[in-house]
């Protein structure tokens, strides 16, 4: 039998659509939530992945504004037009798009960002909130898994999750993200010895490893829900997830397709974690 297709489509458009009617209640009491993407240089993804950004927003009647910056820009500049930012009451949410040239450090960058507007949840104020389990805006990828097994029914207290990767964007949230739930929390990585023998034990298993198909049959324990993070091009160039779907297909319990599961949540929490941060600004 076939595992069940967790549909990241269907379910990023549900949230998207009670997302949406915040915004409208938003606007009736004259708040507009915004969103500003910095993007630096003219990489092609990321000018992909910022229109994308965009246009979500739009759809769901949102502000955005794109502060496209050269790649020539000293990282003073850069953080001055995010310190103005920062003061803006239009804008609600910060968003820098990573990588950052070279010539930048992207700590001083993402920590310049104010706590009340880091939406991507990267800044070391958020990840420590994040840690102690206060309320903060939660890294958009791991949040929108969280709300995948969620809206799937997936149990996860007193379940084993296995972890491969441990970014700091995917990876390290989302163990934590877990562990909060009461799971039972393993991180595995490229150091780790004979990965099957911790990845088959795991009752919900998060591929976040970046290469295609690595995640194989030998890997997944009968009935696991395996989570697919990775978005990447297989040697035909096209687009493929950390888990080689056939080969888990009908072993695992539950599975994420790429493209249709993870990547659709990333940008709809990012969009769930600006309406918050307007919100926060109408008493
Ligand atoms: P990183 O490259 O930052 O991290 C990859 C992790 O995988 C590292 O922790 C690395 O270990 C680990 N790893 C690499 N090789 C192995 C191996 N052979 N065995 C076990 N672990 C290994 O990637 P990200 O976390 O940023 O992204 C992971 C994937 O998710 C990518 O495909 C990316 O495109 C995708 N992604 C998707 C998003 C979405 O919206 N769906 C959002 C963000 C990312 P070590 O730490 O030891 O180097």
């Amino acid at each position: 039998m076939s595992s069940a297709i967790i549909n990241g489509k269907e379910i990023g458009q549900e949230i998207r659509g009670s997302v949406a009617k915040q915004v409208d209640e938003l606007k009736a009491k004259g708040v507009t939530p915004g969103l500003a993407v910095v993007l630096v240089g003219d990489n092609p993804a990321s000018k992909t992945y910022v229109a994308n950004k965009q246009k979500s927003c739009e759809a769901i009647g949102m502000y955005s504004e794109l502060i496209a910056l050269p790649e020539t820009i000293s990282e003073q500049q850069l953080l001055e037009h995010i310190r103005a930012l920062n003061e803006r009451e239009d804008i609600h949410g910060i968003l820098v798009q990573l990588p950052l040239p070279k010539h930048i450090n992207e700590d001083s960058v993402i920590a310049t960002i104010s706590p009340d507007k880091d939406v991507d949840g990267f800044a070391p104020i958020s990840v420590g909130k994040m840690m102690l389990g206060q309320e903060t805006y939660l890294p958009c990828t791991p949040y929108g898994v969280m709300k995948l097994l969620e809206h799937s029914g997936i149990e996860i207290a007193g379940k084993h999750a296995v972890i491969v990767g441990r970014s700091h964007i995917v990876g390290k949230p989302m163990g934590q993200l877990l562990l909060q739930k009461d799971a039972t929390v393993t991180y595995t990585h490229s150091k780790t010895p004979d990965l099957p023998s911790f990845t088959k034990q795991a009752d919900i298993l998060i591929a976040a490893v970046g290469r295609a198909n690595f995640i194989t049959a030998a890997h997944v324990k009968e009935g696991a829900v395996v989570i697919d993070v990775g978005i990447n091009r297989d040697e035909d160039n096209h687009l493929c997830g950390d888990v080689d779907f056939a080969a888990v297909d009908g072993i695992a319990s539950h599975i994420t397709p790429v493209p249709g599961g993870v990547g659709p949540m990333t940008i709809t929490m990012l969009l769930a974690n600006t309406v918050q941060a307007a919100a926060k600004t109408v008493n």
